[in-house]
C-alpha cells in the first residue's frame, strides 16, 4: 500500500469512527516518519483519533509501529520504571540505586524535562562531570558491571517524537490511546524486561484524578504485557510536591540524603521504598522488603549511587557540594494554622520561574535553581514562620508570589493524603 493511499484511507475510516487495520497503521507511521506523509494529513488523522478514539487493538498496533520506527535495545534481565512526571519527583534517583544494590540491574533511557522542572537527565547533569551520552557499548558494559546506567534517550521511537511534536501544536495530546501508545512505544524500544509505571495523579500531574490515572495505568500495563514486558503500576499523589526539594541539584541532594539514611519527608521515603520493593517483586527477587531495608541500612544503595556517578564520569566527591544556588530567599507563612496543602502546580511554576525548568524546548536550565518546601500537609505553622526557600536569582519576586499562592492554610487540623493512592 502506498503511503498516500494509507493516510487517505485512514482519515476516511477514522472520521466515521471505523477501525484501522494494523497494515494501515504501520504504513501511516512509516510514511510520516520518512517525511512522505505531510503534517496536515497526519494532523487530520490525529484529530479524528482524538474525537473517535481507538480500539485496544488499534492502540496496540500503533504502539508496535512506533516502537519499531527506530533503534531497539534489548535488556531482558533489567528492570526500569517510568513516571508520568511530577513536581519534585526523584523516585528514579532513589528507588533505582536501591533496586540495583539488591541485584536488579537497571538500564534506563531518560529524557530532559519540558515544563515545570527538569527531567532525570537534567537532574543528573547537575552533578559535575556527569555524562548522559554514553556509547551503546559503554552503556551495555556499565549495566553489566555496575548494574545501573542512565543515559539520554536518543533515536528511540522517532515516530513518537515526530507525532508528539505535532500533537503538541494541534490540540491532540490529551487522548488516552495516543498517550498510552506514545509512552509504551518508547519503553518497548528501551527493551527492559520488567517495568513499573508510576502514574501521578493530582494538580501537578498530567492526570488530575485517581480514576483517570488508573485508566491510564491499566492501559500502560496491558500494552506492555502484550509487547512482552512484565509490567505493573502504582498511582501516586501529585497534589503536593514529593519530598521537599524541587529543582535539579536540590533534588539530587535530597535523594543522596535519603540514601545516606538522613531524614527526609515521609512521602519521599515511603514512595522510594515502595517502588524499589515493587521492582524487586516484579523481577521475582525473594523477600524484597528485607532486601530494600538491608540495602539502605548497610549503605549499599548509597554506595551504588556513587559508583554509578563515577562510572558515568561524575565527580563522586562533588556530591557533597552540589551546585545549589547560594542566592537564597525565605518565604514566610502569611498566617498561622495547619498546612492543608502546598499545591504542586504552584510550586512547580515557581521553580520554573526561577530557572529550574524550561518554558520552551531548548531553554537552558539553571541547575542550582529551585524551591525547598519546609512544611508538609498536616504541619502546624505560625505566622511569619519560614515555609519555603527559593534558590536562584531569576524572577524571585514572581516566584515568591507563586509560592505564597500555593500555600493553603486551614484553621482545623488536617490529615495528609497518602503518597500511594492505588496500585495494579
Ligand atoms: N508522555 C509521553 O511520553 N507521551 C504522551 O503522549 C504524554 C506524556
Amino acid at each position: 500500500m502506498s503511503f498516500g493511499n494509507a493516510i487517505h484511507d485512514a482519515i476516511e475510516t477514522k472520521k466515521f469512527g471505523g477501525e484501522l487495520s494494523e497494515e494501515i497503521i504501520r504504513a501511516v507511521v512509516a510514511g510520516y516518519t520518512a517525511g512522505e506523509v505531510p503534517d496536515y494529513q497526519m494532523a487530520s488523522l490525529l484529530m479524528a483519533i482524538f474525537i473517535r478514539g481507538m480500539t485496544y487493538e488499534e492502540t496496540l498496533s500503533l504502539t508496535r509501529a512506533m516502537a519499531d520506527s527506530g533503534k531497539r535495545y534489548s535488556f531482558p534481565e533489567c528492570v526500569d520504571k517510568h513516571s508520568t512526571g511530577g513536581v519534585g519527583d526523584k523516585v528514579s534517583l532513589t528507588a533505582l540505586p536501591i533496586a540495583a544494590a539488591c541485584g536488579a540491574p537497571v538500564a534506563k533511557l531518560s529524557g530532559r524535562g519540558l515544563g515545570m522542572t527538569g527531567g532525570t537527565i537534567d537532574k543528573l547533569e547537575s552533578i559535575p562531570g556527569f555524562s548522559v551520552a554514553l556509547s551503546e557499548e559503554r552503556f551495555k558494559r556499565q549495566v553489566e558491571e555496575v548494574g545501573l546506567a542512565i543515559v539520554e534517550a536518543g533515536e528511540l521511537a522517532p515516530a513518537d517524537k515526530k507525532i508528539y511534536a505535532l500533537r503538541d501544536t494541534t490540540g491532540t495530546v490529551d487522548s488516552l490511546p495516543l498517550i498510552g501508545s506514545s509512552i509504551v512505544s518508547k519503553k518497548a524500544a528501551t527493551g527492559a524486561g520488567y517495568l513499573l509505571y508510576d502514574v501521578k495523579s493530582g494538580s501537578g500531574a498530567f492526570m488530575k484524578t485517581t480514576e483517570d490515572a488508573r485508566e491510564l495505568a491499566e492501559l500502560l500495563v496491558r500494552l506492555s504485557e502484550d509487547l512482552g514486558i512484565k509490567a505493573s503500576a502504582v498511582i501516586t499523589d501529585m497534589d503536593t510536591p514529593l519530598g521537599s526539594a524541587v529543582g535539579n541539584a536540590l533534588e539530587v541532594r535530597e535523594s543522596l540524603r535519603f540514601l545516606a539514611g538522613d531524614e527526609v519527608p515521609e512521602d519521599l521515603s515511603h514512595e522510594a521504598w515502595y517502588v524499589a520493593t515493587r521492582l524487586l517483586e516484579l523481577k521475582g527477587i525473594p523477600d524484597p522488603q528485607s532486601k530494600v531495608e538491608e540495602a539502605l541500612s548497610s549503605g549499599a544503595a548509597h554506595e551504588k549511587f556513587r559508583e554509578f556517578v563515577r562510572a558515568q564520569g561524575g565527580d563522586a566527591d562533588a556530591l557533597d557540594e552540589l551546585p545549589v544556588s547560594d542566592e537564597v530567599r525565605e518565604v514566610a507563612a502569611p498566617r498561622g494554622g495547619y498546612v492543608a496543602r502546598f499545591h504542586a502546580l504552584g510550586i512547580g511554576r515557581a521553580a520554573l520561574t526561577l530557572g529550574a525548568g524550561r518554558q520552551k524546548k531548548g531553554d537552558e536550565v539553571d541547575p542550582g535553581a529551585g524551591v525547598e518546601v519546609l512544611v508538609k500537609a498536616g504541619d502546624r505553622v505560625e505566622e511569619g514562620e519560614p515555609v519555603a526557600r527559593l534558590y536562584g536569582g531569576r524572577n524571585v519576586e514572581r516566584a515568591e508570589a507563586l509560592v505564597r499562592e500555593a500555600l493553603e492554610v486551614s484553621d482545623e487540623p488536617v490529615e495528609a493524603a497518602p503518597a500511594i493512592l492505588d496500585s495494579l
